[in-house]
C-alpha cells in the first residue's frame, strides 16, 4: 500500500500518522502496522483528527489489541482528542504488507504470503522450495504450520488473503 498523502504543513496529523505507523502488530511484534499496509489515512473531520485502520483476518483478536494500541499510541503522542476508525472497505489482503514488512517476516523466520503467480512457499531459513505443510494452524490462526524438508525446521507461514 502506498503511504497516503498527509498535508506537511499539519504537525498533527504528522504526528498522527507516525504515532499509528509505528506501534507494532500484537500478533508479529517486528511488523509495525504500517509494514502491515492496515493503516488507510489520517484526516481531520471538523477539527479533529481521525486515524483509518483495517481490520486484517476477519474476526482476528488481534484487530481489537491493534485499535486499543493505536488509540493509547495517539494519547502518547499527545493527541488524545483524535480517534480511530475502522474501515471495511476495500478489505485488506496481504497483498498490502509492504516489501520491508516481507523482509521483516523472513528475518524473523516466517514464510511471508505467495506473490501472485507464485506456489511454492520457501523456506524462510535456508530459502529451499522443497516445503511441506504440516498443519493449516499455526502459532496463531493466521498463520499456517509448515517444514522444509531440506533443512528439516518446521516454520510459520502467513496465510494469503
Ligand atoms: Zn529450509
Amino acid at each position: 500500500m502506498k503511504r497516503p498523502a498527509i498535508p506537511s504543513d499539519d504537525p498533527q496529523m504528522l504526528a498522527a500518522w507516525a504515532a499509528a505507523s509505528a506501534v507494532p502488530d500484537p500478533e508479529i511484534p517486528v511488523l509495525t502496522l504500517e509494514d502491515l499496509g492496515v493503516l488507510r489515512g489520517v484526516e481531520r473531520r471538523g477539527g479533529r483528527i481521525v486515524v483509518k485502520l483495517t481490520p486484517t483476518y476477519t474476526g482476528c483478536p488481534a484487530t481489537h489489541v491493534i485499535k486499543r494500541d493505536v488509540e493509547t499510541a495517539l494519547e502518547d503522542a499527545g493527541l488524545s482528542d483524535a480517534c480511530v476508525e475502522t474501515v471495511l472497505s476495500p478489505p485488506w489482503s496481504t497483498d498490502e504488507i509492504t516489501a520491508q514488512g516481507r523482509r521483516k517476516l523472513r528475518a524473523f523466520g516466517i514464510a511471508p504470503p505467495l506473490e501472485a503467480g507464485r506456489e511454492a512457499v520457501p523456506c524462510p531459513r535456508c530459502g529451499s522450495v522443497r516445503t511441506a505443510r504440516i498443519s493449516e494452524f499455526g502459532s496463531t490462526a493466521c498463520k499456517a504450520l509448515w517444514r522444509c524438508t531440506d533443512c528439516r525446521e518446521p516454520f510459520d507461514y502467513f496465510k494469503c488473503l
